[in-house]
């Protein structure tokens, strides 16, 4: 069979075709159907002089080697990288940085993110503005001597905002700063950053790319072997790794991806309509939009509009009566399974924010999250519909 690595040239295949025949699809040595489960957290030495290629699991692992081989295919990057969760990838990431040195991040930046930058990081002596990403020139405004990275999330969440990415990395490149973008809400079916001059992709694989709500995973991908060798010794170093069956069942997650991705789309397509024109719905928010701001540079640097949807029902009261009434949804944190959730932000990813900052933000006390699953989407409307009224 041909694998990536027997091809010549740039990979032609679709994608649908990359995510099943990805170069480690059929273990060589025995013809299975999946990769092995290498199960062991070392390797043994049969000859001193001519050490195995991988010795110590930390370190390297074939069944964890497959799985960043994978991600790194459908990013298009150089190399790839898996850890324990979506925050262990981004934390061992930004130890790419040194005391002293300065971050711009995106305002809407996930919780977890925001605290790390806000409570942990500035203990080493690393420091980050926040801006509104949407506007390039509040991006330059916040270069200072010491800038050393952008940090960027396109959509955000939960507002969908939409940020240029081409246009922030072109100036970012400008003046040597490091660009990271997690790309956890559109997945590499919908946006491959790198393709518009990002360095570092990161994932939650957590969300869409493991797909189940059965396993906490992170992923990140480079775009040139230099950032894989630096990003390499952190992961070693720090010991973030993802653990080994994990791995495996991350990759068995991401075959469905697209298909999983094209079904919740068309839903989330059909449910943020039906919200527009639903009586007392005050906001819809979904880059599928026709007024969604920011929709044309979306669909420059994007191949889809994603699975989340988000909604303000116009109070507190009548947001906790929606999560009473469901019927279809999880009520939960987290986001991009097989099953509809449903998120209450104020209460729950951004319940650590001050109120007026969280209104400020357009995060109102009404405001929902759906991330839209693989149920038939009329069960999602009318559910919805009976839990309104
Ligand atoms: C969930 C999430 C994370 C954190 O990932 P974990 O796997 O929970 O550590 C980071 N970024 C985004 C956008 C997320 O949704």
């Amino acid at each position: 069979m041909a694998s990536k690595k027997e091809q010549n040239g740039p990979d032609k295949r679709q994608f649908s075709t990359r995510l099943l025949h990805f170069g480690a699809e059929i273990d060589e040595a025995t013809g299975a159907s999946s990769v092995p489960i290498y199960q062991a957290s070392t390797f043994h030495h049969h000859s001193l002089d001519n050490p195995p290629e991988f010795d110590y699991t930390r370190s390297g692992n074939p069944t964890r080697q497959a799985l960043e081989d994978y991600i790194a295919l459908l990013e298009g990057g150089a190399r790839g990288f898996s850890f324990s969760s979506g925050m262990a990838a981004i934390s061992t990431t930004f130890m790419l940085l040194s005391a002293g040195d300065h971050i711009i991040c995106t305002e809407d930046v996930y919780g977890g993110t925001y605290r790390l930058l806000t409570s942990i990081l500035p203990r080493m002596n690393i420091e980050t503005t926040f801006v509104d990403m949407t506007d390039l020139e509040q991006v330059k405004a916040a270069l200072k001597p010491n800038t050393k990275a952008v940090f960027l999330e396109t959509p955000s969440n939960p507002t969908l905002k939409i940020t240029d990415i081409g246009a922030v990395c072109e100036w970012a490149k400008s003046h040597d700063l490091l660009t990271m973008l997690d790309n956890t809400f559109m997945t590499p079916y919908h946006q491959r950053p790198i393709e518009h001059g990002v360095d570092i992709v990161l994932h939650s694989a957590t969300k869409f790319l493991g797909g189940h709500s059965d396993l906490l995973a992170g992923l990140a991908v480079v775009a040139n072997d230099s950032l894989g060798q630096r990003l390499k010794q952190l992961q070693n170093g720090m010991g973030t790794v993802l653990g080994v069956y994990d791995s495996w069942l991350l990759m068995r997650g991401m075959k469905t991806l697209q298909a999983r991705m094209e079904a919740s789309e068309r839903s989330a397509r059909k449910l943020a309509e039906w919200l527009v024109q639903e009586p007392g719905i005050e906001q819809v928010y979904y880059p599928g939009l026709l007024n969604h701001p920011g929709r044309e540079i979306h669909e420059k640097q994007s191949l889809g509009y994603g699975a989340v949807v988000s909604f303000d029902v116009g109070s507190g009261e009548r947001a906790r009566q929606v999560l009473d009434k469901v019927t279809i949804p999880l009520v939960a944190v987290s986001l991009g399974a097989v099953e509809s959730i449903l998120s209450y932000p104020a209460m729950m990813s951004h319940a650590a924010m001050p109120r007026e900052v969280r209104l400020e933000r357009g995060i109102g006390d009404g405001l929902l999250r759906y991330s839209v699953g693989l149920e038939h989407i009329d069960d999602i409307i009318s559910d919805l519909k009976q839990a309104l009224r």
